[in-house]
């Protein structure tokens, strides 16, 4: 039987997912619930229909309710068809096919086979994961990945599991085991104010990356985009009063792990 993965998005031409002009593939599910998720309808593995609500003119109230299907199975040779389609603005820009979420590794089998297939097609492949999956799972993976864009959230592991449901110790032990077999890692932290920003945040951000041979870290601020979506899916938004990072908070940040001796990159 033809190998089917599900995914929830393609984002073709995207330019902030690695080097050069990449396709990203958005896998659908995540082991994680991290509380200022914005794309809680990557959660399941399955796909789930929400109901947008439509409004027209100057009325506050809905016109009408539309459905819309969040996720769908799709094949090895689908996939592979839609990425190749840019192949010629891979080779101008020297970009590449990402594989981001949700959680890729969640869908390990299918990752494998879409990382070796663009392997054999000779395109430069980036991972976008949060590294939450088992260590030879990790492994086997790493082989066909030239990139890691490695999430990592919070440095003490109460507070991960606190915050995202699942502790941090394999992210930690997965993180360690790529960098020593000198894999191209670059670290992203989402900057959640009242969560992962104070001074002992940063600390513990500072002390532990700077043991690891890491090309950089980029700080992405807490946004709020993904609030619409919480509404449509009847979810409970439980970072709805928090606000959004100020630029100097987040670049008292940057200053701060520099001192560390680590390469800071601010995200917008
Ligand atoms: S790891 Fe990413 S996709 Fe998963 S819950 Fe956290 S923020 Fe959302």
């Amino acid at each position: 039987m033809e190998p089917k993965g599900v995914i929830f998005d393609i984002k073709k031409f995207a330019v902030h997912d690695g080097p050069g002009i990449r396709t990203t593939i958005f896998f659908k599910g995540c082991p994680m619930d991290c509380w200022w998720c914005h794309n809680p309808e990557s959660h399941s593995t399955e796909p789930e229909t929400i109901t947008r609500q439509v409004f027209t003119g100057s009325s506050s109230k809905a016109c009408f309710e539309r459905k819309e299907l969040i996720g769908k199975e799709i094949s090895l040779d689908e996939i592979i068809q839609v990425i190749m389609k840019d192949q010629v603005f891979y080779e101008i820009s020297s970009g590449g096919v990402t594989f981001s979420g949700g959680e890729p590794l969640l869908q390990s089998k299918f990752l494998l086979l879409l990382l070796k297939k663009s392997k054999e097609l000779g395109l430069h492949t980036t991972l976008d994961t949060s590294g939450c999956a088992s260590l030879d799972v990790v492994k086997e993976i790493a082989k066909l990945v030239d990139l890691f864009l490695y999430d990592l959230k919070i440095v003490d592991e109460e507070k991960h599991s606190k915050y995202t449901g699942k502790s941090n110790t394999i992210i930690k032990q997965n993180l360690e085991m790529l960098t020593k077999a000198g894999q191209k890692v670059i670290i992203r932290i989402p900057i959640i104010p009242t969560v992962n920003d104070s001074l002992e945040d940063i600390k513990q951000f500072g002390e532990f990356l700077s043991q690891l041979e890491i090309i950089r870290v980029e700080l992405l601020p807490f946004h709020k985009i993904g609030e619409d979506k919480y509404r449509k899916l009847n979810k409970i938004n439980r970072m709805k009063d928090i606000s959004k990072p100020t630029k100097e908070h987040m670049i008292a940040i940057k200053e701060k792990l520099e001192k560390y001796g680590l390469l800071v990159k601010l995200e917008e």
